[in-house]
């Protein structure tokens, strides 16, 4: 007799979109959502310790919220290889290509591409203003205003709460409470993996929580 499976899902930790746990246990439904999160927890963080005031840390926060804002940073397309990086390094001889300050920054300069000959390396600051300079002002009248404007006022709630409003934005405790969360669900999954008949596939965990 084949013993009928019980479907398991879980909220997104983000967004509260109901995520099913088949063969992966994950806190978040996408990787805008894990970003979203990390995002509330660094403004909420720099708020605490009083950095808020500083000036090119209120410059870096403009510039992560245009990119949440904008869909998120593609992270998985961009991560630059290890051996690319290198070569890229080598080049400038570890200087920043604009200013020749210290050379700390991969900036892609052709899209996603991760051609050595599309990618520049620069110094914290060259790459903080390039990227300032490519936010796009969205025009009220466009119809994608009030859907953004929605979104970063949602955002911004959760950032100015008092008390966080979902465990994820808790700036304290959130490096505490995942782990906890992640277990609960890699039970369920694992539960649902034993009930499953064998596929000969064996189970894999995200690594990539935060
Ligand atoms: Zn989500
Ligand atoms: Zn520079």
């Amino acid at each position: 007799m084949v013993r009928k499976l019980s479907p398991a899902s879980a909220p997104c930790c983000n967004c509260r979109a109901r995520i099913p746990l088949t063969i992966y246990a994950v806190l978040f439904c996408s990787d805008t959502c894990r970003e979203e999160a990390k995002f509330v927890r660094y403004v909420r963080r720099c708020k605490a310790d009083g950095r808020i005031q500083k000036p090119d840390v209120l410059g870096a926060i403009e510039i992560r919220r245009a990119i949440i804002l904008g869909g998120g940073y593609p992270s998985r397309e961009r991560a630059v290889p290890e051996s690319v990086r290198k070569a890229v390094v080598l080049r400038a001889a570890g200087r920043c290509e604009r200013c020749g300050g210290r050379g700390s920054d991969i900036h892609h300069r052709r899209g996603n591409s991760n051609l050595v000959r599309d990618l520049e390396l620069l110094c914290r600051k060259c790459h903080n203003r390039e990227t300032q300079e490519g936010i796009v002002e969205v025009d009220p009248a466009s119809p994608e205003y009030p859907i953004l404007l929605k979104r970063w006022q949602s955002l911004e709630r959760r950032i100015e709460a008092k008390i966080p409003t979902r465990p994820c934005d808790d700036q304290k405790k959130w490096l505490l409470t995942y782990p906890r969360m992640l277990r609960a669900r890699q039970e369920i999954v694992r539960r649902l993996g034993s009930q499953r008949p064998k596929t000969g596939h064996g189970l894999t965990l995200s690594q990539n929580h935060q």
